[in-house]
């Protein structure tokens, strides 16, 4: 019986190699493109880019980290079966690399959002975090986002030229929605005083935002959130709290708060009071119940957290 099943798996391998990246037959509704995603944010994006043309299987939900998350004999599986998978790449997934050269080798398609960027749009990771060659969290520059919207419309349309037309015109709808999102997130900003714009939070994700909405942004762990914050960095960065009369600091839905909460500490033995001014979404989206399930909720939550903790 093994020696059946092993054929009919070499056989359906040979068959999927054969298919791989060629144009997909009559994508429909009826028989929607199978893709799987990695983070909760690119399928989100998958989604709304393939329409009713794409059946999105998510593996990360709400509050999983990506840095640390590892696949699944069940995720490898629904990956196998994928027409499509879609990821992060810039090793945010850091613990699936294996399985990407596995996929790719077994021929099935993958989209990396980080393929819609050149090396200049990246940002260098922080000291400390050789093993990156560049911060991953690309997703919270909006300008990035846009240009990877544009990139999956690309790939999805050469996969399935027949809907070309009907991959664009959902980029085109969504472009126009990214760009009232940026549109909302400036004026917002506009609420906190120039001198007050600095954001502190668990872990290094937040660079890109910073860059975008001229935001001077601190992370107490690295880009990666396997390094932990010691000591050292805790009373560090305390001392900066009380030097920049900064009031509030962020957690993280996907980071444990500890290290959060040994800073507001610090900062209390130093005499200055420091509040936890709320949870941000970071590399994972939220539940619908705290209504923070697609990219643009959760960037708008994040900006009225942020807004309204160091608006005062
Ligand atoms: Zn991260």
């Amino acid at each position: 019986m093994k020696w059946v099943r092993g054929l009919v798996g070499v056989l359906s391998l040979s068959l999927m190699a054969a298919c791989g990246n060629e144009q997909a037959d009559d994508v429909s509704e009826d028989n929607p493109l199978n893709v799987v995603a990695t983070t909760s944010m690119i399928a989100d994006l998958m989604e709304i880019v393939g329409g009713e043309n794409v059946t999105v299987s998510g593996l990360m939900g709400p509050g999983v980290d990506p840095h640390d998350y590892q696949p699944s004999t069940s995720d490898v599986n629904t990956m196998t079966e994928a027409d499509l998978i879609a990821y992060n790449g810039l090793m945010l997934e850091e613990r699936f690399v294996e399985v990407f050269e596995q996929m790719d080798q077994r021929g099935v398609p993958s989209v990396i959002m980080a393929d819609a960027l050149n090396e200049t749009e990246l940002l260098d990771p922080e000291e400390g975090e050789e093993d990156l060659e560049y911060d991953p969290h690309i997703w919270f520059s909006v300008s990035h986002w846009e240009a990877v919207t544009s990139h999956v419309a690309d790939v999805l349309s050469e996969m399935d030229p027949d809907n070309e037309g009907y991959y664009q015109d959902n980029a085109d709808t969504y472009l126009s929605e990214l760009d009232e999102l940026r549109t909302y997130i400036e004026e917002r900003i506009e609420e906190v005083p120039e001198q007050s714009r600095y954001l502190v939070t668990a872990h290094d994700a937040f660079q890109y935002f910073g860059e975008e909405f001229d935001f001077e942004v601190i992370g107490l762990q690295g880009l990666n959130t396997q390094t932990e914050a010691g000591t050292g960095d805790i009373s560090n960065l305390a001392d900066f709290l009380v030097d920049n009369e900064i009031n509030a600091v962020f957690v993280e839905s996907s980071v444990s708060p500890r290290n959060i909460e040994a800073l507001i500490e610090a900062a209390r033995s130093r005499g200055h009071d420091v509040e936890n001014a709320g949870e941000l979404y970071s590399d994972a989206l939220g539940s619908a119940e705290e209504d923070a399930d697609t990219y643009l909720k959760m960037y708008r939550s994040n900006i009225d957290t942020i807004v309204d903790g160091l608006a005062n």
